[in-house]
């Protein structure tokens, strides 16, 4: 697996996506924009998840008026949604937005266009053309007998790219989404040929917490296997933290996260004699508390068949036996305890690793 390592590297207030860069996870906050403290509150939380970057709504003044009270209280860089009206991307650049998504194509006057891209020019601002299977272009969809389809995205990526180009803009970032998996992998795929522009992925509409985030998994992961992608959001039907959530373990799960606690755990069988669903799932929620820049992998396993060699392998482990359990540290076994004393074992190991 590599990553595209060719794409145009992109300020995006104090951070860069693109290059070799490691991959930066995304969400939106589900929340009116003008109620500050719960934009605030909800991007803290976020920020704690592990979120580089968030971005909010601007469908309105009071929302883009929000703009630079919201940045105030965050540490993180973030992004104005907009569509359709300029004079909201002008707000949101002058109270110092970090990035805007915002289609050219749908603000029918060139001069408006142009004047956006003026002033992110002046500030260094990216724009991401976000294109999406569900507002593709009426005259576009006509070419294609009125479906959506790879070509089609592609196109309306091209004219938002060359309205930009034309206005001598380019910091741009791309996305091309649909819920329809194989056509989301196809279009980036494609795009990917086509321009050097950082790529911001994601399976939209991917529906709600246990299906959609297959979806996500299944379209990201193939999407990522293939160096596809700068940036990534996942989108649910749910609490924006499980988007964060759901984000890193798809980029542990391809070692493209190089920090953070990974718990591996068997499926148990007939030879297990603990409890380890119970377990694997009780040190899941514990290691939510710990922060560490380390990258520590936990193995949870049933019993000594196949236990001791996996725990071996993580930096700390537990193989169950008859009501109790070996825990392992760097390949070692450091103590037999009782069942019920696993948990704390395997937490207290970690802690000291931190
Ligand atoms: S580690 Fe042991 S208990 Fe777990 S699935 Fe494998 S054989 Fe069964």
């Amino acid at each position: 697996m590599f990553k595209r390592e060719n794409t145009k590297r992109i300020k995006i207030g104090n951070i860069e996506i693109g290059g070799s860069d490691e991959i930066k996870i995304q969400s939106m906050c589900n929340v009116k924009t003008d109620n500050i403290e719960d934009v605030v509150k909800q991007i803290l939380e976020l920020e704690d998840a592990g979120v580089d970057i968030m971005r909010v709504s601007v469908p309105d003044e009071k929302a883009a008026l929000s703009i630079d009270k919201i940045k105030n209280k965050i540490h993180i860089p973030l992004v104005a949604d907009i569509h359709f009206d300029y004079k909201l991307a002008l707000m949101c650049i002058e109270r110092g937005i970090d990035k805007i998504r915002i289609n050219p194509g749908n603000i029918k006057d060139f001069e408006k266009i142009k004047c956006i891209a003026n002033e992110c020019n002046k500030k260094n601002i990216p724009i991401r053309i976000g294109v999406n299977s569900g507002s593709v272009d009426k005259e576009i969809l006509k070419k294609y007998d009125g479906r959506v389809t790879v070509s089609a995205l592609l196109d309306m990526v091209k004219i938002n790219v060359d309205l930009l180009n034309k206005c001598d803009f380019d910091n741009i970032v791309l996305s091309l989404k649909s819920s329809n998996v194989t056509m989301a992998v196809e279009a980036y795929k494609k795009i990917s040929e086509i321009y050097n522009y950082p790529l911001h992925i994601g399976i939209t509409e991917a529906g709600t917490l246990y299906s959609g985030s297959v979806k996500s998994s299944v379209g990201l992961g193939i999407l990522l296997y293939e160096g596809l992608g700068d940036t990534m959001r996942v989108s649910l039907t749910a609490n924006p933290i499980e988007e964060v959530k759901l984000a890193k373990e798809i980029l542990k799960s391809l070692n493209l996260l190089k920090s953070g606690i990974e718990v591996i755990s068997c499926p148990t069988c007939g030879r297990t004699n603990i409890n380890i669903i119970e377990i694997a799932n009780e040190v899941e929620e514990r290691v939510k508390e710990l922060k560490t820049k380390k990258y520590i992998k936990i193995a949870v396993m049933g019993c000594i068949v196949n236990g001791p060699g996996e725990a071996r392998e993580a930096n700390v482990g537990v193989a169950g036996g008859n009501g109790e359990g070996l825990i392992f540290k760097k390949g070692e076994i450091i103590k037999k305890i009782r069942e019920e004393e696993i948990v704390n074992a395997l937490i207290d190991e970690v802690k000291k690793m931190i």
